[in-house]
């Protein structure tokens, strides 16, 4: 089944321009990649799918229902959750109160609620080792684990991360990993922006490339790994290979 699809979307700020015209979809149970240099439209593409920002043309699907101008609070209730860049925890409140906060507003009983927390907590045991402690004295690496953790407290359909691995250090990275694995095993969709190509290509089976606003190449990963395109894309140059 089709989880998330995207049809002819463009975003502006203003005059300028996020996205123009992209199309893409990711099928139920997928790990898709999002790849392209810096502002090539990623984060973009991620807000509009989270209902942050609105698209000025094209159609977004979640399960075959279009999105329109549902509010982005009202798309998390329904499964459609997105870890920005930058992890925005809150580094004043303890882990466990961090993590309830990601089950608020999805209309679970406090029963639910608990036992969602006793799930997450068996799945990333380092968030019950660390429980108690205040989310701001924990390294880079495991506040971007909370900031998964407490994603999957409200049991995503899909689950959109921006950058996982950025300023952490390469075990770091593996664990980040390891747990988007974990979270694709329990049967999450997972569409993932980075900037680290091989890395997201390693766990992704397919991904989308952007350049300028614009997909510019898709296709499996194991297709992309070996195609000099996708350098190019990162270089700034065209798909016929000019500057
Ligand atoms: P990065 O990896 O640097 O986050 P990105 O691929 O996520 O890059 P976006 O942040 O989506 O790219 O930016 C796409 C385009 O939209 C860029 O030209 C950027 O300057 C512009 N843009 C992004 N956010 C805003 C904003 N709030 N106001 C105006 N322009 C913006």
């Amino acid at each position: 089944m089709r989880a998330l699809g995207l049809d002819g979307v463009s975003v502006y700020y203003g005059a300028v321009r996020g996205v123009e015209d992209v199309t893409m979809h990711v099928d139920e149970g997928e790990i898709v990649a999002l790849l392209g240099a810096n502002g090539a439209g990623k984060s973009t593409l991620l807000k509009a799918i989270s209902g942050i920002i609105h698209p000025r043309k094209g159609a977004i699907t979640y399960f075959g229902e279009v999105l329109a101008k549902q509010s982005a609070h009202r798309r998390v209730a329904r499964g459609l959750v997105h870890v920005p860049e930058g992890r925005r925890i809150f580094t004043t409140l303890t882990i466990a109160e961090n993590l309830e906060l990601g089950a608020y507003g999805t209309e679970r009983s406090r029963t639910e609620r608990a036992e969602r927390l006793s799930e997450v907590l068996d799945l990333f045991p380092l968030l019950r080792q660390h429980f108690q402690r205040l989310a701001g004295t924990l390294s880079g690496g495991e506040q971007q684990v909370l900031a998964i953790g407490r994603a999957m407290m409200s049991n995503p359909r899909i689950l959109m991360i921006d950058e996982p691995s950025l300023g952490l250090d390469p075990q770091k990275v593996d664990i980040v990993y390891d747990m988007l694995e974990e979270v694709s095993k329990l049967g999450t969709t997972v569409l993932l922006v980075e900037q680290n190509v091989s890395l997201a290509l390693e766990i992704a089976s397919r991904a989308y490339v952007l350049q300028q606003g614009s997909v510019v190449l898709s296709g499996p990963s194991s297709d992309l790994e070996s195609d000099p395109r996708l350098s190019d894309a990162y270089l700034g140059k065209s798909s016929d290979g000019r500057d």
